[in-house]
């Protein structure tokens, strides 16, 4: 096995990547804030773990991977301050916030299906773990690092000595460019909200401070320790999570067990659409649904999501995405003739074969394993895909090799159709019965069989001896 680097967020440094478990990599996921349908930015972000995940379990690797669904307490500013997104759609669907948070979510899990993204081990809800929010904050109370003010509960930045370690935003450097509103219950201006009340807000819980909610940061801090421990390998989100997010969880998690929390942070950086951040707040966005109702391919759409280095923006753009179901479709299209070239008797396997093989795998996994270099790994994929187009000769166990190594890249990638070389029986009795119409001479049925096939949106190859081969017409 190659080696595995990955750019940390937090040292500024591609490092070589071993888990705290040898063999096992536990990963948490900031997940979905659930008040309307995820767009195609936020499943960059998505993607990006995803990808990850599935390169880790290429290499061997068994994976912990735990994606949390926000559906209490994301405000719609940063400061502590604003509506909850998710109360906020509830008033204006007239809705209960429980109904738009299962609504979301089932949108969720259905772009997640469509665009074959491995479901996470566990997807915990925010409002199903407030018992351990609760507790964590009583902890950080007990060791000073929070306080209490009315029904309210704050971090008290101060007592965080590494506060801004993730995001470079000290205090120091925070104060000096002090533009936040100043809360007058907080003893610092960046000390952020553990617990809220107020009595306007729809999803309250008792706790030792009175009725309320959480505030956004805590759920991530409670939920990763209660499913991954209070250690463990690697924590992915886009780009905007980094600050105050991910900087306040490690405030609380650090704050509360005084060890390293998380070893390797990961993070995408934006799609953006038109120069600009695709967001729900500026409404510049596609929904996976949207993409697929204009008629593009959902593996396009995965392939054009993926296919640029994470930690560059992606535009996204029309043309990118033709040029994406293009991509697919030969790929798609090599594997199609090579399943049915599978069947071929021939048990040779050329020395030059079985290295063109070994070099594109290889090549794939280095370049993964180089902070998902993702544009070189598909350089090498590519480079296969020219090479079995050529090998037309392939013998039997050829092809069958060929067929293999492209279904192990495909389990990082997951961009193709099972069904990629399955051939509809009626095409193939179509087929058949071209080739009876050819042997006796009835060409007039032979062509008609043909166009009926071409409609249909296959192509028939005539081979030696009246054999055929079947193509899939590009898209
Ligand atoms: P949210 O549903 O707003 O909590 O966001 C879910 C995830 O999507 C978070 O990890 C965000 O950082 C990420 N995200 C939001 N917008 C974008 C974007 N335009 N590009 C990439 N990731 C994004
Ligand atoms: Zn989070």
């Amino acid at each position: 096995m190659s080696q595995i680097r990955f750019y940390n967020t937090l040292s500024k440094k591609v490092e070589l990547f071993e888990p705290l478990e040898p063999g096992v990599v536990r990963i948490y996921s900031c997940g979905p804030t659930v008040y309307s349908h995820p767009h195609i930015g936020n499943f960059r972000s998505f993607l990006m773990a995803d990808v990850l995940r599935r390169f880790l379990e290429f290499q061997g690797f068994t994976v912990k991977h735990v994606m949390n669904i926000t559906d209490v307490g994301h405000l719609t500013s940063d400061a502590d301050v604003g509506a909850d997104k998710l109360e906020e759609a509830a008033r204006k669907e007239k809705k209960d916030p429980l109904q738009i948070a299962q609504f979301y979510i089932d949108s969720f899990k259905t772009a997640s299906a469509l665009l074959n993204l491995k479901p996470a081990d566990i997807y915990p809800r925010a409002t199903e773990h407030i018992g351990e929010m609760i507790a964590m904050v009583e902890t950080l109370i007990k060791k000073g690092h929070a306080y209490v003010v009315g029904q309210n509960v704050y971090y008290d930045v101060c007592t965080f000595k590494n506060y801004g370690k993730l995001s470079g935003n000290t205090l120091e450097e925070l104060n000096a460019g002090a533009r936040i509103e100043i809360n007058p219950e907080k003893r610092h201006p960046q000390d952020f909200a553990l617990w809220k009340h107020d009595p306007h807000h729809i999803q309250q819980w008792d706790s030792p401070w009175g009725r309320g909610f959480p505030g956004w940061h805590i759920e991530c801090s409670a939920m990763s320790t209660r499913y991954l421990g209070e250690q463990f390998d690697i924590h992915t989100g886009g780009e905007d999570n980094i600050f105050p997010h991910h900087e306040c969880e490690i405030a609380q998690s650090e704050g509360v067990t005084d060890k390293r929390w998380v070893r390797y942070w990961l993070h995408a950086r934006f799609l953006m659409f038109d120069g600009e951040k695709m967001s729900k707040s500026k409404g510049n966005l596609y929904t996976i649904q949207q993409l697929v109702e204009k008629g593009f391919k959902k593996q396009a759409i995965r392939y054009a999501l993926i296919s640029s280095h994470y930690r560059q923006n992606y535009n996204f753009t029309f043309d990118g995405l033709k040029a994406a179901e293009q991509a697919v479709e030969k790929i798609t299209q090599c594997v199609f003739l090579l399943r049915q070239a599978a069947d071929r008797a021939g048990m040779n396997i050329r020395h030059e074969v079985a290295d063109v093989i070994q070099a594109a795998v290889d090549g794939f996994a280095e370049a993964m394993g180089d902070d998902l270099n993702m544009s070189k790994a598909l350089a090498h994929v590519f480079e296969l895909v020219r090479d079995a187009n050529r090998l037309a000769d392939a013998s039997g166990a050829e092809a069958r090799m060929l067929l293999t190594a492209f279904e192990r890249i495909d389990s990082v990638l997951g961009i193709l159709e099972s069904a990629a070389g399955e051939i509809p029986a009626d095409i193939t009795a179509l087929a058949e019965e071209r080739k009876q119409a050819k042997l006796s001479k009835n060409w007039a049925r032979a062509d008609q069989i043909r166009n009926e096939l071409t409609a249909k949106g296959y192509i028939l190859e005539d081979m030696p001896g009246h054999e055929y081969r079947i193509k899939r017409k590009e898209a």
